[in-house]
């Protein structure tokens, strides 16, 4: 053991050195990384924040409410999935306790349901609003004339599986007048939908109104203008801050007159590259003449929010403002790359020693 050590003593201690600055370092930098801040600064939990969540050609908003509560509203396309889940995790999750009380399906499409079947099976979630389609593919039966059946989708009948496994989710149908609250403080209000049964898949979508006294937010889903127009003639709509246009932007929804019943001082669009023509020129047109009579001055920027990234609008004290984060991997390598710089400038004064040392051992021996 004693030749073992006095052969190996210097080898022992340069690897024992080795790892213990490395563990430094790292740990040096995990703090620094977090010090500097580098991931993007995100509204107070106690505070409401609306998160327009990039999914590409999808729709999913996450929802904090400043009474505490966290919802999803639709949720993607399986194929963003891993977006998403980073999302979630990093950004809205950051601080919280990741557990949805609330989760709303507008409506069976892929691009809405995508990634509910995975939320279910990877978060908690206490209520699941969803739309009143039977899917025959998850052996769900209905009585003739009382529900839509979409007899072909198994995203959306793996969704159904997936909540009829998690019989702990409590399961609501979406409907005109149903209310999320908090005590005395409503969350969400639905306006639609009014019947049990429609021709259009997509008029299963709710209308509703989200948020709080200084940040009112409304999302439609892929509701038509048929459906707009039964929730203006139904309703004393309140006014709102941002609507979140209906169907991707698309020439079915966002009717002048349910634009002007709203009165939405900003517009978002949940879009991505697609071959159906979303968003269309129509519905800017739309925009542009809502925005003439109503608002009084030209359509900008400052009112318009299209962003190629996530959109989150925050309450304030007096009203509410609005960030974009591009990519939010750039967020999350920036992370990394601070631990890369910083362990390896240290390693490198580390090297530069035994090198010294070294040369200087030459000029002993010679
Ligand atoms: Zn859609």
């Amino acid at each position: 053991m004693n030749k073992f050590w006095n052969k190996y003593k210097i080898n022992i201690i340069i690897y024992l050195a080795v790892a213990a600055i490395l563990s430094a370092t790292l740990f040096v930098g995990n703090i620094l990384t977090r010090a500097l801040s580098l991931r993007p600064t995100m509204p107070n939990n106690d505070i409401t924040s609306v998160h327009i969540v990039d999914v590409g050609q999808a729709s999913c908003t996450l929802v904090h409410f400043a009474t505490g509560e966290d919802l999803i509203i639709d949720s993607g396309s399986a194929s963003s999935n891993k977006k998403l889940i980073s999302y979630i995790n990093n950004v809205f999750f950051l601080h919280g306790d990741k557990t949805f009380e609330y989760a709303i399906l507008t409506h069976s499409d892929s691009d809405h349901c995508g990634n509910f079947s995975y939320i279910l099976n990877n978060y908690k979630v206490s209520v699941f609003y969803r739309p009143n389609i039977i899917s025959t593919l998850a052996g769900e039966s209905a009585e003739i004339g009382e529900a839509y059946i979409d007899s072909e989708n198994y995203v959306y009948a793996d969704v159904i599986k997936a909540l009829n496994a998690h019989n702990n989710v409590q399961v609501v149908k979406n409907k005109a007048d149903l209310q999320i609250k908090n005590n005395d403080i409503t969350l969400l209000t639905m306006y639609s939908p009014e019947y049990d049964v429609y021709d259009n898949v997509n008029d299963y979508s709710p209308v509703m109104v989200l948020g709080d006294n200084n940040l009112k937010v409304c999302i439609t889903g892929d509701a038509s203008k048929n459906i707009e127009n039964f929730v203006v003639n139904s309703y004393d709509l309140p006014d709102i801050d941002v609507l979140v246009l209906g169907h991707h932007g698309s020439n079915t929804s966002s009717s002048y007159e349910f634009l002007e019943a709203l009165q939405p001082e900003r517009v978002a669009i949940s879009v991505g590259k697609n071959s159906y023509g979303h968003p269309s020129t129509e519905t800017f047109d739309t925009l542009n003449l809502y925005d003439t009579n109503y608002i009084k001055h030209t359509l900008t920027s400052k009112n318009m929010t299209i962003s190629d990234g996530n959109i989150i609008f925050y309450s304030t004290n007096d009203g509410y403002e609005v960030i974009t984060i591009k990519n939010i991997d750039n967020y999350l390598h920036a992370d990394y790359w601070v631990l890369v710089v910083i362990s390896y400038g240290v390693l490198l004064i580390f090297f530069v020693r035994p090198i010294k040392r070294s040369s200087r051992r030459y000029s002993k021996n010679s």
